[in-house]
């Protein structure tokens, strides 16, 4: 969502794909775009020299530009000359000289990398462009209500290809970021801001954000001997002190966005994780560990509610004959089109799971005998009026299913399920196509 007076700024921001390497040394500049191309699949390019860089750079439009300081042709000021092409540069340079460092630190770069050994480079630049992509989505918040101070940061921000959005007190974050349920993914907040105080704004941001959903990096100037490990203590994840050199700032803020996307990953991991222990691969339908992990809330519920829970169990008829008739693929999507009508037709209140095989079990937290027939009778039905069809063999048939159903209201379901399947057989028994539910 989106506060009315706030906008998020990401006109700068871009996809960094075309890459230009900018080294004298063939090795090395070789080395460099073969493991950058094998690790993204980009196609990144190669210069020697100035003047086919500046050939290069005059043809195409560069998302990133890595460039050795020295090259055998320097002029001297090609540094400048790239800075004014607005090009997104990073600067290498094997010597590590002081008045070097502070000299390139001072240019709106992305960032200044020391040549120590290959393979030190070559990670430190391929983890550089994953994190300048993947800093594209992530909205950073910087409160400070001194313009002169916000500007610096912006500038710092945009460099790293970081969307950002402005506040200028305390309360008006709080109010966005909570009341209004505006997204941001990192917090940077002065300490001396209107309205609340940038260690009140973290008190109180960290009822409703983890440090992990919500890192916030406090900024200030103040001398307060205690307010570093007070901030730390409020659930700041970082501090910057003031007047800060870029160089410190962007690693600071590299570090944290570096910990909340191993977050993020960690995260996307473990819902991936839990879904696949308890879905069922073929049809997505939920599987048995589901059942048995979850069951028992909803019987307890049940009984504590006093509202009997309904079992289904059906099970395709004469599967075996699919099989043998049309092949294993078209038994496979026999499978996935009944666990779709199942899907479609129970609400979503209900828990379609495939107990096995072609066998599948509809829990109903809340029915009746009567609701349950009528359910059972109208997923029959469906089926019945159905066709799978497997569109790459051009091949479409009918099939049927026979189901068994009961209501009750026990803590353990196995008595139930029991019941259930015994039905199931009795309606294999009456011909199939057919419903037999417990009267
Ligand atoms: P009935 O009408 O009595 O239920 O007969 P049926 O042939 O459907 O039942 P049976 O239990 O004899 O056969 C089930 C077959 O389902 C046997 C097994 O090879 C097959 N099967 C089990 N799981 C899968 C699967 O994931 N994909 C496919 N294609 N077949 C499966
Ligand atoms: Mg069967
Ligand atoms: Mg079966």
């Amino acid at each position: 969502m989106q506060c009315e007076q706030f906008t998020i700024n990401n006109s700068h921001c871009k996809v960094i794909k075309h890459i230009l390497i900018i080294e004298d040394s063939d090795s090395l500049a070789t080395h460099l775009k073969e493991m950058i191309d094998e690790y993204f699949s980009f196609h990144c390019e190669i210069a020697t020299t100035e003047e086919q860089a500046r050939e290069m750079i005059r043809r195409k439009r560069y998302d990133l530009v890595i460039c050795d300081i020295y090259l055998s042709d320097s002029s001297g000021n090609f540094l400048g000359e790239l800075v004014r092409s607005e090009l997104g540069l990073m600067v290498m340079t094997g010597n590590e000289n002081d008045e070097l460092r502070s000299g390139i630190l001072t240019l709106p770069i992305i960032d200044y990398v020391l040549k120590n050994d290959a393979k030190t480079l070559v990670d430190y630049l391929i983890n550089s462009i994953r994190r300048l992509n993947e800093n594209r989505n992530t909205v950073i918040g910087i409160c400070d209500n001194s313009n002169v101070s916000r500007k610096v940061m912006v500038e710092l921000i945009k460099s790293q290809n970081l969307p950002y959005v402005e506040f200028v007190d305390g309360q008006e974050v709080y109010n966005c970021l909570v009341e209004q349920n505006f997204k941001i993914d990192v917090l940077l907040s002065e300490y001396d801001i209107p309205t609340m105080n940038g260690l009140e704004l973290v008190r109180y941001l960290r009822h409703d954000f983890l440090p992990s959903e919500l890192p916030i990096i406090a900024i200030s100037a103040s001398d307060k001997p205690h307010l570093t490990v007070q901030f730390l203590k409020a659930g700041a994840n970082d501090y910057i002190k003031k007047s800060f050199g870029n160089e410190e700032f962007c690693t600071r803020l590299n570090l944290t966005l570096e910990q909340l996307y191993v977050n993020r990953r960690n995260t996307a991991l473990r819902i991936a994780l839990e879904k696949a222990a308890t879905h069922d691969f073929l049809t997505q339908l939920y599987n048995r560990t589901f059942f048995f992990t979850q069951i028992h809330h909803i019987t307890s519920d049940a009984i504590r509610q006093n509202k009997p829970y309904g079992i289904l169990m059906i099970d395709i008829d004469h599967f075996k004959r699919i099989n043998d008739t049309y092949g294993h693929h078209a038994g496979d999507m026999a499978i996935i089109h009944l666990a779709s009508i199942l899907k479609n037709t129970a609400r979503t209140s209900d828990y379609c799971i495939r107990w096995g095989g072609e066998e599948f079990l509809i829990l109903i937290p809340h029915s009746t005998q009567e609701e349950l027939g009528k359910f059972a009778q109208r997923l029959r039905v469906a089926v019945e009026k159905s066709v799978v069809s497997v569109e790459k063999e051009n091949l479409v048939f009918p099939i049927t299913v026979s189901i068994g159903g009961v209501v009750g209201l026990k803590e353990t379901p196995a008595e139930l399920i029991q019941q259930a399947d015994g039905l199931l057989y009795e309606a294999k028994n009456s011909g199939r196509n057919c419903v037999k539910v417990q009267l």
